[in-house]
Formats: C-alpha cells, structure tokens, sequence
C-alpha cells in the first residue's frame, strides 16, 4: 500500500504572514508533518532575515553579534552571515559550529564572564579576540594572553521585570569595574571598554537608557583617570518580541537607545548581542495529539511534545507561547488543557484554552517558538526531541 503525499507548495511560504496567506501557511504545516512526523519545529530562514534586517535598521549605530544561545543551529548561522552579522559566542561548542559554518574569527566575540583557560585557548586558537570579564580572578586568566586578548568588563543592571535577568549571576559595579580597569593598566592587559545586558525579553527600553548613561559615567571617570581611552559599549541582548502581551515595535523600542548613545563620540564602537529577538519569531512548533481524557469539565489533550521538549522555556524561560489548533470557520470551541507527552504533572502546556473539538492525531501548532525552546529541550522520558525542518534555507556560498 503505498501513501500519497500532497506535495510542498513550490513558492516560499512566509509563516508569518498568517493572515494574507491562511490556507497555505495551513498546507504547509500539515504537508511538513505529513513528510516528517511530530513533534516539529519548522525554522525559517526569511523571517530571521527580516528580523535582523529591522533590527540593524531601527539600531544602525550598533553592529550586531548574534548570540547563539537561543537558537544555535547552523542554518541561522548561514543565514546571518549571508547577511553581513557578527556572532556572540560563550562556549566552545558554539565556536565550533561557527567554526566549521566559515564565519572568520574577527566576527565574533566571547561573552562568558567566567571561562576556564581551556575556552580560552580553544576560542584564541579559532581567532576569537575579544573576552568579557567582571572580576579580579578571570582578568588574571588574562595575563598569558595580553598580547592577543582585549577585554571588555561587564557591569550588572538588575532587572526583576524581564523573563531572565542576567545580571544576578554576572557583572560588577561601576566602582568595580574601574578597580578592574586600573588593574589590568598595572598587568598591562588592554581593556576595550564595557558590556552590559539588561535581562532578556526586556519590555522598557529605559532599562538601556538608564545602563548606557552609567557606562558613559565611567568611561568618562576611565579619561579622567588618565588611564587609556575606552572605545567600545556593548548593549547586549534582550530585545523583546510579541508573545501574549504587546511590546513596542523594534524601531519604536530602539528610539531613546539611540538618543542616549549619542552621547558617545563617533570612535566609540557601538556593538549589541540580540539572541531572541533575531530567532524567536522564526520558528513555529507542530504537535500532535496522542490521546485525551475529560477532567474537571475540561478536555485534556495529550502532546507528542511538551515542558520537556520544544517548551522547556515554559520553566527555564518562563514563556508563554501562542497556542492553537486548526478550526473550521464558526467551530465552537471548549476550555481545554494542553499537556506534554512525559509522565509527570508539571508537564503542561496550557491550562486554560479554548480549542475545537480535537481527535486524535490532529495538529497543535506553538507560536514564536525559536528562542530558548530547542536549545533547551530534553529527552525525558524518552521522548524524542521534536525535529528541526529548515525552510528558504540559504544556498551554500562554498562549492
Ligand atoms: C543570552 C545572552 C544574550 C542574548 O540575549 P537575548 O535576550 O536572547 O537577546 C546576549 N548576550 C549574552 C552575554 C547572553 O548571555
């Protein structure tokens, strides 16, 4: 008996463009999980461009390093740099996939402020130059490494209202950082200037504002001093996007940052690390249900996909994605729960969503699932991690 599958539609189809496109975003949805099974996660390579195009727009004074850590899959990496972006990077295995993708040395930097002399090695070695740091005992690391590696010292903003504050467990204060900065002076270790990351999914800009006068604080305080100029502010990431609430658009988002880094002098290097921002759009989720059950008046649907998967930023993110069937046009629709596939009680989607009335083996597609779900997803249980299908991939530059 043979299966006769319906065949990918022969034009790129924009997953965002929901609204002008329905049936064939549907089509596609529905022929890829034909093709491959679920659970799913269908990436595609239009929406990165586009989202990295508008952020280099709405910022231009600042170079973009995509960070890795969200999404590090080799498809956005050729993506961005068909496009001209530079690269975070925090690990080695993260400089190994850029590593083996072409992306030269000088287009990227290594942001994390703790490392052992073995990342350091291995990331000089690929070509990788410029290292954070935020206190006395990484700097010293630095000193067989002075005549290659610049620095740049992070400082800590502590930001309760982003979905992960990155500067509980990272960064020093201004005070610190001009100790640190005199230090390496006296070591002879050539500090670039500072970074800074202000949480992720960070939803007021001001957060950047408030952070750019202070470095611009101690970059001043650094002159002063009569210790050698800082040239470079790294922003960081958290650049946020639409989930459930409403953000402010990018261009918007970026307006005071801008204003605010006009107070640094042209030679200043402007640098950011956008990771969620440039990924979390791309990417959409395709579940299917495996079985149901009636509890409490509410119909529980069972995933092939769950917390331990592809929403593992349910917990380590503290996301909530948009979620949703197929429906015919006036279906009604019931209150219902979305739960993984795993055996434990903490694996659920949703608790509270109204749904058509599903079977089993229908569809459930997760929206904005590109940062932080992949890249942390697990195979508790032994369920497998859902697959990755690239769409509008880029061609190979290499032959
Ligand atoms: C995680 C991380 C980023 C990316 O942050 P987003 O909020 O995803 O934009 C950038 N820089 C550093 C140092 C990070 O740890």
């Amino acid at each position: 008996m043979s299966i006769i599958l319906p065949k990918l539609p022969a034009a790129p189809v924009c997953l965002s463009e929901i609204n002008s496109c329905p049936s064939s975003e549907q089509e596609l949805i529905q022929t890829a999980a034909a093709l491959h099974g679920t659970p799913l996660l269908l990436l595609d390579c239009d929406i990165i461009r586009r989202q990295y195009r508008a952020l280099r727009q709405a910022l231009p004074e600042a170079a973009a390093h995509f960070a890795l850590k969200p999404l590090p899959h080799p498809a956005v990496v050729k993506t961005l740099l068909q496009e001209g972006a530079n690269f975070d990077l925090a690990t080695n295995g993260e400089v190994d996939l850029v590593q083996e993708l072409g992306v030269p040395g000088e287009k990227t930097i290594h942001t994390h402020p703790i490392k052992r002399d073995s990342d350091i090695l291995h990331a000089l070695l690929y070509g990788c130059t410029v290292f954070v740091i935020d206190n006395l005992n990484e700097l010293e690391k630095f000193i067989p490494y002075r005549h290659e590696a610049e620095l740049l010292i992070r400082l800590s903003f502590r930001n309760a209202d982003a979905y992960s504050d990155l500067s509980k467990k990272f960064g020093c204060s201004p005070e610190g950082a001009i100790e640190l900065i005199q230090h390496a002076h006296r070591l002879g270790i050539y500090i670039k200037g500072l970074s800074f990351h202000v949480g992720s999914q960070t939803a007021d800009p001001q957060k950047y504002v408030t952070a750019i006068h202070t470095c611009g604080e101690v970059f001043r305080r650094v002159t002063e001093l009569g210790l050698p100029k800082l040239n470079t502010l790294d922003i960081g990431g958290g650049f946020p996007v639409h989930y459930i609430d409403q953000v402010l658009a990018i261009q918007e988002f970026c307006a005071p940052i801008r204003e605010a880094l006009a107070e640094f002098p042209e030679s200043v290097d402007v640098i950011s690390e956008p990771g969620r921002f440039i990924v979390a759009p791309a990417v959409i989720s395709v579940a299917s249900v495996m079985g149901q059950a009636e509890r409490d008046g509410k119909t529980w649907y069972y995933l092939d996909d769950g917390v331990y998967g592809s929403f593992s930023g349910t917990i380590y993110d503290h996301a909530v994605y948009p979620v949703e069937a197929f429906c015919k046009e006036g279906e009604e629709l019931y209150p219902s729960v979305l739960a993984g596939p795993t055996c434990d009680s903490i694996d659920v989607i949703a608790e509270d969503i109204m749904l058509p009335k599903l079977n089993n083996g229908d569809l459930v597609i997760g929206r904005m699932m590109g940062a932080y779900t992949a890249a942390t997803a697990s195979e508790f249980n032994f369920f497998p991690k859902a697959k990755i299908v690239v769409l509008n991939e880029p061609l190979d530059m290499m032959p």
